[in-house]
């Protein structure tokens, strides 16, 4: 049982406030992702998780065991808390084979030659490295020693798994086709899975849930579908995705846009004015017909799509259309445009 319960976890450096009140449960089984930008505090997060920082204010707890306590001086040190780790930066050791790489957690708890060769043979199976297994670091590419540090990372069997950032040093296709290896593993064990990310597509791929940070502060904890639709404020729209935002007035059930001399129907549980935010792909563009009229600006050719700058007045929307508008419209051209998915929140 590998539930982790975070309990209002601080932790300052001198006067920051690297991570604010860090309130959350991952389930067990769960994949969930920490998200935001750089110095958000995901990381002090994490490393607070696998011991290798110790929290100013708050409560840790990995299944039935207290493992980090504030005042209370209760601090169980990483080796004790059965979690596997995953760097960045990988942490192979470049003196070490690949075998010795992934046998070492196991030659530290002092499991038995025997059992320790089966144990690791069936790790690097895990990751598809059994041919590998003479070969030393400096002999294997980025994916294949990121390999060598998730196998390390399983082969004590843990029932917890975190990763800070695993796949930012591999090209983007690797990047890919390792998302889905490692989600697959999580799967295959029944892994509980925290991983850190500045990558909102990758949080988006792999996660049941996505927990976003900003400034020390969580801001939104839900399934990736929730997150982009439904974000909670404008920081997440802002971060999540494309958006492009408005001025509005909230009043009766309708928002009027003055900047774009446009009103919409909204629902939403406040009047006011408003922050209103449109992906580029919830607004579409017409010959014919819309609630709008606009001008195009600019177009870029991005094969599945085409992305647009379409001038609306002195406001310029961004617009991803999939439909055949790079060939369908010119430069300067006059257009018709209509809302979709409308998001508001209060100002
Ligand atoms: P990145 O994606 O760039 O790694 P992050 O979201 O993981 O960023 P953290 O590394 O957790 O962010 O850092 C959060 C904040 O705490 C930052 O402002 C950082 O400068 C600060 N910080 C982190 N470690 C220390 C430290 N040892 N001493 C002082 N400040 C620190």
């Amino acid at each position: 049982m590998a539930e982790v319960r975070i309990s209002s976890v601080t932790k300052k450096f001198g006067e920051v406030y690297a991570v604010n009140k860090f309130d959350a449960v991952i389930r067990d089984g769960e994949f969930v992702s920490i998200l935001g930008p750089s110095g958000c505090g995901k990381t002090t997060m994490l490393r607070m998780i696998a011991g290798f920082e110790k929290a100013t204010g708050g409560e840790i707890a990995i299944g039935d065991q207290i493992v980090s306590k504030a005042g209370n001086g209760i601090f169980v040190p990483p080796e004790k808390r059965h979690i596997g780790m995953v760097f960045q930066s990988y942490a192979v050791w470049p003196h070490m084979n690949v075998f010795d790489n992934v046998a070492y957690p196991l030659k530290i708890q002092k499991v038995p030659p025997e059992e320790r060769k089966e144990r690791t043979t069936k790790a690097l199976a895990l990751v598809h490295l059994e041919e590998y297994a003479a070969r030393f670091p400096n002999q294997l590419s980025g994916g294949q020693q990121q390999r060598v540090a998730l196998a390390r990372a399983l082969v004590a069997a843990p029932g917890l798994l975190l990763l800070d950032e695993p796949l930012s040093n591999l090209d983007a296709k690797l990047r890919e086709s390792m998302r889905f290896e490692i989600k697959d593993l999580q799967k295959k064990l029944g892994l509980t899975v925290i991983y850190v990310t500045h990558d909102q597509a990758e949080a988006m791929a792999m996660s049941d849930r996505i927990i976003v940070m900003y400034k020390g502060v969580i801001q939104q904890v839900d399934v990736p579908t929730k997150i982009y639709e439904h974000p909670a404020n404008s920081t997440v729209a802002d971060f999540i995705g494309l958006v492009n935002f408005l001025d509005g007035e909230v009043k009766d059930g309708v928002v009027q846009l003055s900047q774009i001399g446009c009103s919409l129907p909204l629902a939403v549980n406040f009047t006011g004015p408003a922050l209103v935010a449109v992906r580029p792909e919830h607004i579409e563009i017409s010959k014919t017909s819309g609630t709008l009229r606009g001008k195009i600006v600019s177009k870029l050719y991005l094969g599945d799509s085409t992305d647009c700058r379409v001038a609306v007045g002195d406001t310029v929307l961004r617009i991803i259309d999939r439909g055949a508008s790079f060939e369908n419209y010119a430069d300067g051209e006059e257009v018709y445009l209509s809302f979709g998915h409308v998001m508001a929140f209060p100002k």
